[in-house]
């Protein structure tokens, strides 16, 4: 990975084809679609122009750290544990000092890799400063076409709209959990809450999904529900892909666009259960997306998503099935009207955890603007300081550690958490458009998924992003859709 990653540096960084587009984008007469192409490749070029002796040291750090979360495993309970085994307790136990052993094992990586990451932030600084750029937050904000100002002003409308109800429903998750730890509610603590970060609901909500799917083929649902939709190119998608769990292999899921060409695939370990169903929707709703760019049309450089939140925020929306009341008694085969009792609690759950993950989001977009506007003041304390406010998560009672380094996210996908904020703004944008005029993604499918291959695939990058979300939704991309959908109390 290093060494790839190098060439392509050294690629990028040269001088004089840089210079050379930004000559050609001055060219008097040029069709839209050529002035697109260069200025995506003038920012690709700019990116890397600064000293390509500070990008390989920041190359070299960056696999180090990589490594370092990789291989590391917690001490806990006198083992090594994982990631999984730790958060799995969290979820499930109801022992406040089990818990709280867990969540602190959770976050031993963090003093670990603390240090290389403040060193991390200063060289990333350093090279876009070198271009021009006031830090490293800003410059990745500009070079991926998102304006600092308007992403701020989009945080504090955030905010705003779902303050009253994120606190509503925290209100009602900590009676559950005050009563799940036999606890007083002032004495709940971080480690409560089901998830490291708190990242999203605990199930309180409803009744627990996994048993819908113990016997079902949740691959075949998953098949059936985009042919039905009219993507008919989902089982050669399929057959391409790696989809079942094996000894030794990555845990995680994704999707890839392997040459433009058609070659898409997903990266799977399907199991039976609620996570796995949506999951499958999820990535699926990657393929769908890359593999229905106009190839014929578009010149490679612009098959492509125009940004990346646009197909995050599109495989956001494919997951919405699993709390609809026609899918659940059509596809997973309930009795209509135990589907419609339990379609309401189900979105309830949801809707609980999209309030929980917007304002973690909130919480981890500030850090990483402050943490590079000042690598060398004091995080542990920031840290703390922006969960309380918008997590409402009290810090524990003299905690002074890197708790914020436990995040992987910080350390190798630096400045990206913006991405699924966005992309959950055009998520409830574009379900808000579709059920209005189309009737909803699965009752309206005759048509839904038309629209969607015509207005949002089709057009790969040939539109900056906030074009093609007025085209596809009707409107800029504003938080109004978001603050309607994530209303509470729920009508349950
Ligand atoms: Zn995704």
């Amino acid at each position: 990975m290093e060494s790839a990653d190098r060439a392509v540096n050294r690629h990028y960084s040269r001088p004089k084809p840089y210079q050379r587009l930004l000559r050609l984008l001055e060219y008097p007469g040029l069709d839209a679609l050529t002035t697109r192409r260069l200025f995506r490749l003038q920012l690709a070029y700019r990116s890397k122009q600064a000293p390509v002796e500070i990008l390989d040291r920041i190359t070299r750090a960056e696999a180090q750290v990589q490594e370092t979360y990789s291989t590391f495993r917690a001490q806990f309970d006198g083992h090594s544990a994982t990631d999984n085994e730790l958060e799995d307790l969290l979820r499930a136990s109801r022992d406040s000092e089990r818990v709280k052993a867990a969540w602190e094992a959770r976050k031993q990586i963090g003093p670990v890799v603390a240090d290389a990451l403040r060193q991390l932030a200063r060289l990333r600084n350093e090279a876009a400063r070198a271009i021009g750029f006031a830090d490293f937050w800003q410059a990745q904000l500009l070079l991926d076409e998102l304006e600092p100002d308007r992403l701020l002003h989009t945080l504090n409308a955030v905010d705003t709209s779902t303050r009253k109800p994120f606190a509503a429903m925290k209100a009602d998750l900590d009676r559950h959990l005050a009563q799940r730890f036999n606890l007083a509610q002032l004495d709940l603590r971080p480690w409560h809450y089901g998830d490291p970060f708190f990242q999203e609901t605990p199930e309180v909500f409803a009744p627990p999904a996994d048993p819908l799917y113990a016997e079902r083929d949740v691959v075949g649902l998953a098949a059936e529900t985009y042919r039905q939709l009219g993507f008919r190119n989902i089982d050669a998608i399929l057959a391409r892909s790696d989809l079942y769990p094996r000894k030794g292999k990555n845990q995680h899921a994704y999707a890839v666009d392997i040459d433009r060409e058609g070659d898409v695939r997903t990266f799977l370990n399907v199991e039976r259960n609620a996570r796995w169903m949506s999951t499958l929707l999820h990535e699926l709703g990657h393929t769908i997306y890359q593999d229905g760019i106009d190839r014929a049309e578009l010149p490679y450089d612009l098959r492509d998503d125009p940004q990346g939140f646009l197909n995050e925020g599109f495989a956001m929306f494919c997951e919405q099935p699993t709390t609809n009341p026609a899918w659940l008694s059509e596809m997973v085969g309930l009795v209509p009207s135990e589907a419609a009792r339990l379609a309401p609690q189900m979105a309830a759950q949801d809707t609980a955890s999209l309030l929980a993950f917007v304002r973690w989001c909130l919480t981890i977009v500030h850090f990483e603007r402050a943490f590079y506007a000042d690598p060398d003041q004091d995080l542990n304390r920031l840290w703390w300081d922006l969960e309380e406010r918008y997590q409402q998560i009290p810090r524990p009672e003299r905690r002074d550690a890197p708790d914020w380094a436990a995040k992987v996210h910080v350390a190798t996908a630096p400045v990206y958490y913006q991405k699924y904020l966005l992309g959950r703004l055009f998520s409830a944008q574009l379900t808000r458009k579709i059920n209005a005029d189309l009737g909803g993604w699965w009752e309206g499918r005759a048509k839904s998924g038309d629209f969607i291959k015509r207005e949002l695939f089709m057009p790969g990058a040939r539109y900056a992003w906030p074009e093609l979300v007025e085209r596809v939704t009707g409107q800029p991309l504003g938080v109004e859709a978001l603050a309607a959908a994530v209303a509470w109390p729920r009508a349950v």
